[in-house]
């Protein structure tokens, strides 16, 4: 079945630069940040080991849609037709990116979808397009070390609107996702900060300049809007990706978006799924179906012991004991009780004493919620107080 990954890496692919970061200064694309962002090792694969790889249907579908968004408003009032745009499609489509022939028909009827419904809903001719496919680079400080780092990208879309302007970025994902998401978006406040860079003046007119996802599916999109607070934000949210990405080991996070990951065949998490089959493999098999059967029979044998658990106790009620002999061994019944103590007692009765401090423990979970509201300096001076103390490795299990 022919799927669509999520919004931003349909995009990322399209708009992938390639980054280089020589000693201090990071030359880097939104792209590039979301994909540390979802996946470190997905990150360093493409931009620091440049690894080509072929791309996959979804991309590719994702470059013709926007490039067919650009044919049907390039030309002012003398737009294309429906006719002409579905052509524009139709002759630029490459069905040899599809391994399966029922997933490319798939998606070739999807584009054809999406390019009506976008006539049925707009007209071309009305959009009072500014700049299409726009390309830019911005500068950003880092506020503490001075060190100056570039960001680029290609904005889809920026039209005129009647107070102001709207920027948009279309979206060929089958989820829209909710609007809460789109007030968070940190491509869309790289865009405004690259839109105002071109256009200062409009600094003073924030309130009206809209920043829009366009979901070429549902023909609708999500639009906010930003506050200087927001901006400033913003650019301090990309220096700390920049900070992550020199700091990182590059680890691998999976996710769905493993299932459009074009690296997966020399991804530590996934290669062994591709790997031939060698003799040592049988007895790797082997092993691993032993344990798995192993687990399996773990998790039943432990539900047949918390039933007869269940009985065990019934029993000592019925007769009253508290314990029960079998042939070598005897079994006891135990009382468990957890207790937690009122905190505002127990504080006034520490403090008096100066005890209060010492039975303190950090909270990890609460540590990471207060964490998300520090500004970037504290953030990071905590974040160099961690200390590995324990490090080990287990097995999960999953479904395949
Ligand atoms: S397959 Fe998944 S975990 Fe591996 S590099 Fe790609 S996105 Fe990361």
């Amino acid at each position: 079945m022919f799927l669509f990954c999520h919004t931003a890496s349909l995009s990322s692919f399209r708009k992938l630069q390639v980054v280089n970061h020589p000693n201090n200064l990071m030359n880097t694309s939104f792209s590039a940040l979301n994909t540390f962002k979802t996946c470190p090792l997905k990150y360093k694969f493409q931009v620091v080991d440049r690894i080509k790889a072929k791309r996959s249907p979804e991309a590719v579908f994702g470059t013709l849609i926007h490039d067919t968004m650009k044919f049907i408003h390039t030309g002012g009032f003398t737009n294309p037709s429906l006719k002409e745009a579905l052509n524009h499609f139709s002759t630029h489509w490459n069905p040899d990116v599809f391994d399966d022939e029922i997933d490319e028909r798939s998606a070739f009827a999807q584009g054809i979808n999406i390019i009506q419904l976008y006539y049925k809903k707009n007209d071309p001719a009305m959009a009072k397009i500014v700049d299409l496919e726009s390309r830019f680079v911005i500068e950003l400080e880092d506020g503490q070390s001075k060190e100056k780092h570039f960001v680029s990208g290609i904005i889809d879309r920026i039209d005129k609107t009647d107070e102001g302007y709207e920027i948009i970025d279309y979206k060929t994902s089958k989820k829209m996702p909710p609007q809460k998401s789109i007030d968070n978006n940190l491509q869309l406040l790289i865009y405004l900060l690259a839109f105002l860079k071109r256009y200062p003046k409009e600094e003073s007119n924030l309130d009206n300049i809209n920043l829009s996802l366009y979901f070429l599916r549902h023909s609708a999109r999500l639009s906010s809007t930003k506050t200087a607070e927001e901006l400033q934000k913003g650019r301090e949210e990309v220096i700390e990706i920049i900070h992550q990405i020199k700091d990182s080991d590059f680890p691998a996070i999976m996710s769905p978006l493993c299932g459009w990951c074009e690296h997966q065949k020399i991804c530590p998490m996934w290669k062994h799924k591709f790997k031939e089959e060698t003799l040592d493999d049988e007895q790797q098999k082997e092993i691993i179906e032993k344990y798995l059967k192993a687990q399996e029979n773990a998790k039943i044998e432990r539900g047949k012991a918390a039933e007869l658990q269940k009985k065990i106790l019934e029993i000592m009620e019925q007769e009253d004991v508290g314990r029960l002999f079998g042939e070598n061994k005897i079994v006891a019944k135990t009382h468990r009780q957890t207790f937690a103590y009122n905190e505002n007692e127990l504080k006034k009765i520490l403090e008096k004493k100066d005890l209060w401090d010492t039975v303190l423990k950090l909270n990890q979970a609460q540590l990471k919620k207060v964490m998300e509201t520090l500004p970037l300096p504290e953030k990071k001076e905590i974040e160099k107080t961690r200390e590995l103390i324990r490090e080990s490795w287990g097995l999960s299990i999953k479904k395949k």
